[in-house]
């Protein structure tokens, strides 16, 4: 039985929300929200465009003007509006829940820990609002110096679809907690929870202009913030593709700051020495885990030889018992991949995988004939020149690659553009110190996979982003430092 029937479910907002108040786009365009379960169109949302953007801006400048209510608040009372925010969500934890659940298609369980987690992340950062603070420095000379942190301005905000929930939070906690103001866009593909939720930072009492949503397109709404000449800093979630052009628009407007959290290729290394059935369940986890469509999923698992074939089987069978269906269904585990184009690509990708010579274990194919249900699927023999090891397929498709030691696997799982995440599993403390070390990765798990909370910080190496969301780190991509000196008759120390 389905913990609720999807067309019952009320969309309460969907126009754009700018200044605390939700208004139509300036084009009257809107963009069909679809439900990937059945493939219908659950509602139109109303798609901002540069005009759009541009409102949002103004009233973001407004709301951070020196003397404004937000700039003259108290760090503490700042605090306390981010506490009433998590205490909101969490009252209507079951309702954003079933809204990430309709229009990405993740199982309802996991919707709701994805939510939870925001209220833990609004909590966190709420505690932080009245500890952001500079220092005093001994500097040479007849002079007093101190630093102070401030907020860098307004900050565009880009998000995707594949924690809608999870990212916005992400996004929002500290930009707020330092006392900027936000334009926040959420995908195209998924943008009724962060609608919800803007009622949500209005009634916690955030003044307005401080937290702006408008959904929009990509070339349209997120090129429009990029290049907006107005906008101080950019944060992007998404492809390394789009980040690469959100950094040139940057570059070529007004040298904005960037932040990027990009994509990911990442190893899990699973050494002899472990225990197989423990190991095979975290591999499973690490690449299934939203149907693959994560950015640090262990898509590539590296298998020590003499456990090569019994890790294979083991993962077979944990595929075979891997429940796919209604993502409202309490037992499922795994939903539809997000939209066509996901599908489709995930497809492709295992016709690549078939032809370039990997074995195809189990999967492989659609399920049903209505939404984008793809059996989780198991590669094995895959070798790391295959595009199934190269490429991020962002979908349940694990290739378990060979190895025979440590200096190998460890050069085999550097190489690629991507250093967001990585995992080793083995018993041996020693191995698991000087394989995470050697690892080029922003987080390393060993013995688990994808443990990520809101006080560590999070982003990637090489071509998987620039600079830290999360924990105290996450704070350091959001203010500048201002240094202040004062000239005094005479030092005493
Ligand atoms: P995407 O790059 O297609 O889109 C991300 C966002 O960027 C969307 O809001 C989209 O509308 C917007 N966008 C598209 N073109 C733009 C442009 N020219 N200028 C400005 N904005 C533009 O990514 P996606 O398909 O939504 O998400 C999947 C990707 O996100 C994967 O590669 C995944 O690894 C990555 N991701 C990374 C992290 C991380 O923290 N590193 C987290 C989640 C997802």
């Amino acid at each position: 039985m389905a913990l609720q029937d999807p067309s019952a479910i009320e969309i309460k907002y969907k126009q754009l929300f700018i200044d605390n108040n939700f208004v139509d786009s300036v084009n009257g365009k809107t963009i069909p929200v679809i439900n990937p379960t059945n493939e219908e169109v659950i509602c139109e949302v109303q798609a901002a465009d540069k005009e759009d953007v541009d409102l949002a801006v103004a009233a973001a400048r407004k709301a951070f003007n020196i003397g404004s209510p937000w700039r003259t608040m108290d760090a503490s009372k700042r605090g306390r509006l981010l506490e009433k925010f998590a205490d909101l969500l969490e009252k209507n934890k079951e309702y954003v829940a079933s809204l990430d659940c309709l229009d990405n298609g993740k199982p309802y369980f996991d919707a709701e820990d994805d939510v939870s987690s925001i209220v833990d992340l609004f909590k966190y950062y709420a505690g932080w609002c009245d500890k952001i603070c500079g220092k005093t420095i001994p500097v040479d000379g007849s002079y007093f110096t101190y630093t102070v942190h401030e907020p860098v301005g307004v900050c565009g905000q880009i998000i995707p679809w594949n924690y809608p929930v999870a990212m916005m939070g992400w996004k929002l906690g500290p930009a707020l907690a330092c006392g900027n103001t936000v334009v926040l866009k959420p995908s195209e593909v998924t943008p009724l929870s962060a609608l919800y939720c803007a009622q949500l930072f209005k009634e916690a009492g955030f003044p307005p202009g401080v937290v702006n949503i408008v959904p929009g397109f990509g070339s349209t709404a997120g090129e429009a913030i990029a290049r907006h000449m107005d906008i101080d800093k950019v944060a992007f979630t998404g492809s390394t593709q789009t980040g690469r052009k959100v950094m040139v628009a940057a570059a070529e407007s007004n040298l904005k700051r960037v932040t990027l959290e990009l994509g990911g290729k990442s190893p899990l290394i699973v050494f002899a020495d472990c225990d197989l059935d423990f190991a095979a369940t975290v591999a499973h986890g690490a690449i299934m885990t939203n149907h693959g469509q994560n950015c640090c999923a262990g898509s590539r698992t590296f298998v020590q030889d003499s456990i090569y074939e019994k890790f294979v089987e083991k993962s077979r069978e944990l595929v075979e018992n891997r429940k796919v269906g209604d993502p409202f269904d309490p037992l499922t585990q795994q939903g539809p991949q997000v939209n066509k184009a996901q599908f489709n690509k995930v497809l492709s990708y295992v016709e690549q995988g078939k032809t370039q010579g990997a074995k195809l274990v189990y999967g492989g194919e659609r399920v049903g004939e209505k939404g984008f249900f793809i059996k989780p699927t198991v590669f094995s023999e895959v070798t790391d020149d295959m595009s199934i090891a190269t490429d991020e397929i962002f979908g349940p498709v694990q290739s378990i690659l060979r190895f025979s030691d440590v200096e190998e696997v460890v050069q085999r799982a550097n190489r690629t553009r991507y250093g967001l995440a990585a995992g080793v599993i083995t018993n041996s403390i020693d191995r698991a110190f000087t394989v995470s070390k050697a690892l080029q990765a922003g987080s390393v798990w060993i013995n688990c996979y994808d443990v990520v909370t809101s006080q560590t910080p999070f982003g990637g190496f090489k071509q998987s982003g620039q600079g830290r969301e999360l924990g105290e780190y996450g704070l350091h991509e959001y203010y500048e430092v201002k240094t202040v000196t004062v000239k005094i008759p005479q030092k005493n120390s």
